[in-house]
């Protein structure tokens, strides 16, 4: 029972700090993506070609997660975006305070679209609002076609679903039409993109719902 109550009062003070993030982000004017996935998805790749594909359009920034290094905020600033790195020192996933001090280093005015590069993990990060306007994952095909049946939570939580590395769907047996029909059973309201990061394919519809979201 006291395991119990001490997971709510977690989950109650990230959610009001998570409130004062989203405060925070609507005076500034910017929308926030909570991206989330398991490790070796292609989060990092993804927002490199975000960058090239939406810069100097939408001014954008990132917020990169990791439990230890600063490789992948060095490949976001090498793309062309601000970026902050927290390091997480073990923990699984960020929570809304982490979020906080990151953009704290930051010009909110200054952006239009901030990307928060979750830690890889396909269960705990979907468990804590940072303030997002919408989460969104990437699966890679290479996971397996199984993944939104034994994690239902992250596929629920999201608003959109890329599946990516689909240049190598001749080298798997996995079929993303079995992901696509498992995702929208979960979360009917879900858009669901087949990309490559790798070759670009697909890569306009990702563009274009994020461009959506920073006008809507
Ligand atoms: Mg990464």
């Amino acid at each position: 029972m006291t395991r119990v109550k001490v997971v709510r009062d977690i989950l109650e003070a990230n959610e009001r700090l998570a409130g004062e993030n989203r405060a925070r982000f609507d005076a500034g004017r910017v929308r926030v993506v909570n991206l989330m996935s398991a490790p070796g998805a292609g989060k990092t790749t993804l927002l490199e070609r975000t960058i090239s594909g939406l810069s100097p359009r939408l001014r954008i920034g990132v917020v990169e997660g990791d439990i230890q290094g600063s490789s992948d905020a060095e490949r976001i600033e090498r793309a062309g975006a601000v970026a902050v790195q927290i390091n997480t020192d073990g923990a699984c996933h960020l929570d809304a305070n982490m979020v906080a001090s990151a953009v704290a280093e930051l010009d909110l005015s200054a952006l239009d679209l901030l990307v928060i590069e979750n830690v890889g993990n396909l269960v705990c990060p979907a468990e804590f609002n940072v303030g997002e306007h919408a989460k969104a994952m990437i699966l890679s095909l290479a996971e397996g076609d199984d993944k939104p049946a034994k994690y239902p939570l992250m596929f629920r939580e999201s608003r959109v679903l890329l599946i990516n590395k689909m240049d190598l769907a001749p080298y798997v047996d996995a079929d993303p039409d079995r992901i696509e029909r498992d995702a929208r059973a979960i979360n009917p309201e879900i858009d669901v993109l087949r990309v490559s990061c790798k070759t670009g394919d697909g890569l306009q519809g990702w563009l274009g719902w994020l461009e959506r979201l920073v006008q809507g």
